[in-house]
Order: C-alpha cells, then sequence, then structure tokens
C-alpha cells in the first residue's frame, strides 16, 4: 500500500522516563482502545518524553509535529508538489502515521489555526479515516494509529483554545512540574549532578514559579533545570549556569532578573 520507511519513525532505545502518578497505566489502557488523548501541562514538564516512551513501551512508530499559527492542512495532510515529471502527491505527517499506524503527536496543537485543526475531526471518532480531498483519496486510519495532542492550559489567550468540538474528543492527562523529590531525581539523572546539586536547582525553579501571574508569564521548566544542571556538569559554576539557563530565557525585564538572581543566591 505505502512505500513509507515505516522503521525510521521507530525509537530503538528507552527513552528515560520517570513516571510521576499511573500515567503509563492510564496510556496504556488509552492506546488498547484507540483513544485520542490530549496532554495538559506547562512547557518543559516532560509530555513529550513521555510520549517518546510510550511509544516505544508500545513498540509504535512514532511522528511528532509541532504546530504553529502559520501551518496550515496541508502542512498535516499532504499537498501536490511539482517536479520535472508534473505534479506528484506528497503525504503530510498526519497522512504517513494514519497510513503506517504511528502514534502522531501534535505537540502544542492550541497554536494551529482552527480551520487546520479540524482536519483531525474524522480521524478521532468511529471513522478514523482521513479524506485527502485534493487527491480525490479517503485515507482509512491503520489499526495501530493514534492522535495525541499537547495543550499549555495556562498559555493560551481567549484567542486561542480549542474548540469544543475538538476538546471533546480526546481523553486527557494532567502533567505538572513533579514534587521536589522526583524532579531533582529527574535532574539529576538528566543533568548528570548529583541529587544536592538537583534538589537547589529544584527549590530554585519552585520559587519561580510562585512567580507566575506576577511578573513571569511561566516559571522555569524541567527542561531549563536539566539545561542547567549540563553546565554545571561541565564545570561553569552554579551561579553562572544558572544566570544563562535559568534566569536570561525567563525574562527580559531587569528587575525580576534581579529578584531571581536572588533565588539563585540563595541556594549557591
Ligand atoms: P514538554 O513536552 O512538556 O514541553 P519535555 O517532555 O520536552 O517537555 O521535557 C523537557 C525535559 O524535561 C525532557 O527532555 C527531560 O529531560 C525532562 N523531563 C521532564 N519530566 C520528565 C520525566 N517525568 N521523566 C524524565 N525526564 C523528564
Amino acid at each position: 500500500m505505502t512505500d513509507i520507511d515505516r522503521d525510521q519513525y521507530q525509537i530503538k532505545t528507552e527513552p528515560y522516563y520517570r513516571p510521576v502518578a499511573d500515567e503509563i497505566a492510564m496510556y496504556e489502557a488509552a492506546y488498547a482502545a484507540r483513544m485520542p488523548v490530549m496532554l495538559k501541562g506547562p512547557t518543559g514538564c516532560g509530555k513529550s518524553r513521555f510520549v517518546e516512551h510510550m511509544a516505544w513501551r508500545l513498540g509504535k512508530p512514532l511522528i511528532t509535529v509541532a504546530c504553529n499559527e502559520d501551518m496550515t492542512a496541508s502542512d498535516l495532510v499532504g499537498r501536490f508538489l511539482l517536479d520535472i515529471n508534473g505534479t506528484k502527491w506528497q503525504d503530510g505527517p498526519l497522512t504517513v502515521a494514519a497510513r503506517i499506524g504511528a502514534i502522531c503527536y501534535l505537540d502544542e496543537v492550541v497554536e494551529a489555526r482552527q480551520d487546520t485543526t479540524v482536519v483531525i475531526h474524522p480521524l478521532t471518532d468511529h471513522r478514523r479515516e482521513l479524506p485527502l480531498e485534493k487527491k480525490g483519496e479517503l485515507v482509512h486510519a491503520h489499526p495501530d494509529f493514534q492522535l495525541v495532542i499537547s495543550y499549555n492550559p495556562g498559555y493560551q489567550s481567549l484567542m486561542k483554545d480549542l474548540k469544543q468540538s475538538t476538546k471533546q474528543r480526546f481523553g486527557g492527562l494532567d502533567f505538572d512540574y513533579p514534587k521536589t523529590e522526583v524532579e531533582s531525581e529527574i535532574v539529576a539523572h538528566e543533568g548528570g549532578v548529583d541529587k544536592e546539586t538537583a534538589e537547589k536547582l529544584v527549590q530554585i525553579a519552585q520559587r519561580s514559579r510562585n512567580l507566575k501571574g506576577h511578573g513571569l508569564d511561566e516559571g522555569m521548566s524541567t527542561r531549563l533545570l536539566v539545561y542547567a544542571a549540563q553546565l554545571i556538569s561541565k564545570g561553569i559554576s552554579p551561579q553562572d549556569a544558572c544566570q544563562m539557563a535559568l534566569v536570561t530565557p525567563l525574562t527580559d525585564d531587569p528587575d525580576m532578573r534581579d529578584t531571581l538572581g536572588a533565588a539563585v543566591n540563595t541556594y549557591f
């Protein structure tokens, strides 16, 4: 049916994922039912890593699409391209995933325009099909196909939200920054630092998370803590590492930078 190289999307080695609650069992049940899943939570808290881990665990290929506001339905579904022999249809990532039976992960789907989002509708109900209108083909999703989206509830404006008719096609799993002990374990593992250093980084992040809505749009993510830890493990001083990985990316406001710098100095 298709000449797509399925193997390239297969995850060969286990992505490290530290479970936080019962999300692995919940996801496995959802996958068994081929239920579309929505992962909700702030940026950098482990949603993408979780999907990678689950795709590996289930032995299914994974196709990830980072969504943005310029994305059109054709970017997901496919389009005709011109080549020397004339026009040639090229499947988009969603179509490829539906054909080969991959898990298709649409990261930050709320960024995409609503007219783009609706193309997933017929794939996410009992039909499990994708009409390629321009090509005049109806793709029936492979039995292994599953759709997963991520969604940052704190981030979108009133202008940007998913329609109820889209939302109500998914089961939802809530993600958040893990509790201190677990997050420290993750930062130590991923960043190559000792537990004590990791815990200090987590405590700095927790201070910044308390400033969310009080001058900061978002607190420091687990991802940034991993960056800071990686710099420290390469011999950078903790102060410089925190400045580069935790403070500078987060805000341009000089007062807020001072406040965050003071939090860093409390621990290092
Ligand atoms: P998101 O998709 O939520 O924006 P990611 O999945 O990219 O975030 O997570 C950012 C980084 O944080 C990962 O690369 C990983 O190093 C780390 N991380 C966060 N949570 C976990 C977890 N539970 N287990 C393992 N690593 C994690």
